[in-house]
């Protein structure tokens, strides 16, 4: 096991990993820029270093500064956390080259999955069901008109290197084809450096619903359940819950076997989540994160592991300590994400925090890296906390949700905690009965 673990990330999410990494009595390195001189992330470790000016380009995504306090250090391992490096596969074999461990999979997976072209072939290879879409990258627009033809309309065309819903256009008929295909282009060409896109059948009533799993060196698979992410705005997850109001039981057995069996013929090593969309009983593939996912605590609430424990046992090249019939999923939790915005714009409200109380009680945690008389920096994004609750049915969860929001304040900035406090109040989300374009109905309406 390492004695000593750099966290190369920021916010909530160093905090979580920090956390993970004292219950195993490993000591912690903190990396940061000059803006978070004063915060938690730094207060909390064991040591910290300064890597560069504010902007993340020269900080957090500063590979050669990185590396270097992991060497002044002594840290042997690299926990990368989510955004920032944690889907870099350059970074992920520097690391390796300087014989410091990423607590992540290997790179040759990073780099598959980052390709969603790529991606979506590999996995329909090990039984993986995928949207229906063009066989590879688009070609002509004559080739997109034929692909579309026999898919039938509506077609979404994406990036192959997309992320963040970056780089996404509906074409509802053929008059709208060669429109979507030159804004997408262009939109991936300068979001990504790379203007391949591909096709695939526009789903209009989906759900997404993802796949946690766990894999280790000697080629274990564990899966822990699925994660319901339907409620987004664009693109952005918003309020995931684990496991999905749409799925039985015999659902969440049967999907969990085919994500394990595939990534076990994959090789696939560490966390990752595998996503898809859920329509009329049918499963259908988007993507893979290679890494941990900003709502992996749903997971933790209704199974009771720690996923970034597993992360880094599987790094040291632990195998893994539960087999599947372990793993049980007790009661329902639900995770809001608390970001400073304005709760029905979404405009970004950085600032200082001039009041600060997080709800507590049973079942309810509160992830987060502010405090009362912090200020939140502008040059980073707008997460400011995750309200995590668990009940031992939906029901218990959504009223303890509800009086957990009441309890919650967070002043001088806006956040989006009035958006949370008038969805668990709406019928639709209490009986569990949205989509992913739910939510943006739903603020269309508000706003006129
Ligand atoms: P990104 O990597 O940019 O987040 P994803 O492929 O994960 O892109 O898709 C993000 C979101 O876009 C999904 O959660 C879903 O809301 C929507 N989406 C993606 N593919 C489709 C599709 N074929 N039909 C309908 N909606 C889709």
């Amino acid at each position: 096991m390492f004695d000593k673990i750099l966290i190369a990330n920021r916010g909530e999410i160093a905090l979580r990993i920090n956390r993970a990494c004292k219950e195993m009595g490993i000591s912690t390195v903190a990396v940061h820029s000059t803006a978070d001189a004063d915060a938690m992330h730094v207060r909390l470790a064991d040591e910290s270093v300064c890597i560069g000016p504010p902007p993340a380009a020269q900080s957090y995504l500063n590979i050669p500064a990185i590396i270097s306090a992991c060497e002044i250090t002594g840290a042997q391992a690299i926990h990368p956390g989510y955004g920032f490096l944690s889907e870099n596969a350059r970074f992920a074999e520097i690391i390796k080259e300087h014989g410091i461990t990423f607590i992540g999979p290997e790179p040759e997976h990073i780099r598959l999955m980052g390709d969603k072209i790529a991606a979506k072939q590999a996995v329909q290879a090990v039984g993986i069901p995928t949207v229906p879409g063009s066989d590879g990258a688009v070609g002509s627009d004559e080739d997109a008109l034929r692909t579309a033809e026999a898919i039938g309309y509506p077609v979404l065309i994406k990036a192959t290197a997309g992320g963040g819903g970056r780089g996404m256009k509906v074409a509802q008929k053929p008059a709208d084809l060669r429109l979507a295909l030159t804004t997408a282009r262009a939109e991936a060409k300068s979001a990504f450096g790379n203007d391949a896109v591909y096709m695939e059948k526009y789903l209009q009533q989906p759900r997404h619903i993802e796949v946690q799993v766990l894999a280790d060196a000697a080629g274990h698979v564990v899966h822990l359940g699925e994660r319901d992410c339907s409620l987004q705005r664009r693109h952005q997850k918003v309020w995931e819950e684990a496991g999905s109001p749409a799925l039985n039981a015999e659902q969440r057995s049967e999907i969990g076997s085919v994500v394990t069996t595939a990534l076990e013929k994959l090789g696939y090593l560490g966390a990752g989540t595998i996503e898809f969309l859920f329509e009329e009983g049918r499963f259908y593939f988007i993507e893979m994160n290679t890494r941990l996912q900003v709502e992996h605590p749903v997971s933790e609430a209704i199974t009771g592991i720690d996923v970034v424990r597993e992360q880094i046992r599987i790094a040291s090249g632990a195998p893994l300590e539960i087999t599947q019939k372990d793993i049980t999923f007790a009661g329902h939790a639900i995770e809001c994400r608390i970001n400073a915005e304005n709760p029905f714009t979404f405009q970004p409200s950085p600032g200082l925090i001039t009041q600060f109380h997080t709800p507590g009680g049973l079942g309810v945690r509160f992830d987060s890296a502010i405090y009362s008389g912090y200020r939140i920096p502008p040059y980073y994004d707008s997460l400011a906390g995750k309200l995590i609750v668990h009940g031992k049915t939906r029901n218990e969860c959504l009223m303890r949700l509800r009086r957990a929001l009441d309890e919650l304040v967070v002043g001088g900035i806006e956040t989006t905690i009035p958006l949370f406090q008038h969805l668990v109040r709406e019928n639709d989300i209490l009986n569990g009965e949205y989509n992913i374009h739910w939510l943006e109905h739903y603020l269309a309406k508000k706003g006129s």
